[in-house]
């Protein structure tokens, strides 16, 4: 299996080096990235998708250079679960920002937080999905097909985000791969991953899923560990 380690976001260790210098600074993180011996690196937009078109372009182009596995993390704010139709469709909104900046910067996924469960899981499922399939379709007219929507497990069992919900999701709509957060699934599952058993599970369940979605074998590396 080819492994993809890297950062996400910023970390302190960054603004010490030789690349911390200047206003759009944070448009080195491949180099340094690459410097420290890692191969992939997570754009995080916690607060928003907020990036100019041209330094999504210089980002590309400094990705390339350093041949850096890049992704996205969608804002933290989108909950597509969400009763309320305005954060809906603020939701919708916001992703799909996301994702044309992924679209921009080449990269392979935007992961998502799937959101909270509410009182009512299915009711919960069904707005997630077919929230998640508008975003779907704004991709479809913009003419966007390489970055995956990657939902990603939830640690809390009041969150939309099991291993189950993840593969469910990702049969139901297209251009959705697995994002296997670890150490969500490990909290979620009350301390599950005890031994080599659970995750060849995990692994095998996320195998079929591919399979059937007939994603080639390049796709696996998806299977992405999220540190925190
Ligand atoms: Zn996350």
């Amino acid at each position: 299996m080819d492994m993809k380690i890297g950062t996400s976001g910023i970390p302190p260790h960054f603004w010490e080096s030789k690349y911390s210098k200047g206003k759009d600074c944070r448009l080195n993180m491949p180099f340094w990235i690459k410097d420290i011996g890692l191969n992939a690196y997570e754009v995080l937009y916690t607060y928003g998708a907020r990036m100019r078109e041209e330094n999504a372009l210089i980002l590309k182009e400094n990705v390339k250079k350093t041949d850096i596995w890049l992704t996205v993390h969608a804002a933290y704010y989108v909950v597509l679960t969400s009763p309320k139709e305005d954060v809906q469709e603020r939701s919708v909104e916001e992703l799909f920002k996301a994702i044309r900046l992924a679209d921009i910067m080449d990269a392979h996924n935007v992961i998502l937080h799937p959101g909270y469960n509410g009182d009512d899981s299915e009711k919960s499922y069904n707005r997630f999905v077919s929230n998640l399939k508008l975003v779907v379709k704004k991709m479809k007219e913009h003419g966007i097909s390489k970055p995956k929507i990657s939902p990603e497990i939830g640690g809390k069992k009041s969150q939309l985000g099991s291993l189950k919900d993840i593969i469910r999701i990702c049969e139901d709509v297209e251009y959705t791969v697995p994002c296997i957060d670890w150490a969500h699934l490990h909290a979620r599952e009350d301390g599950s991953l005890q031994n080599i058993n659970r995750f060849n599970d995990i692994i095998i369940n996320c195998e079929s899923l591919f399979i059937i979605k007939e994603h080639k074998l390049n796709y696996y590396p998806f299977l992405m560990l999220e540190k925190k």
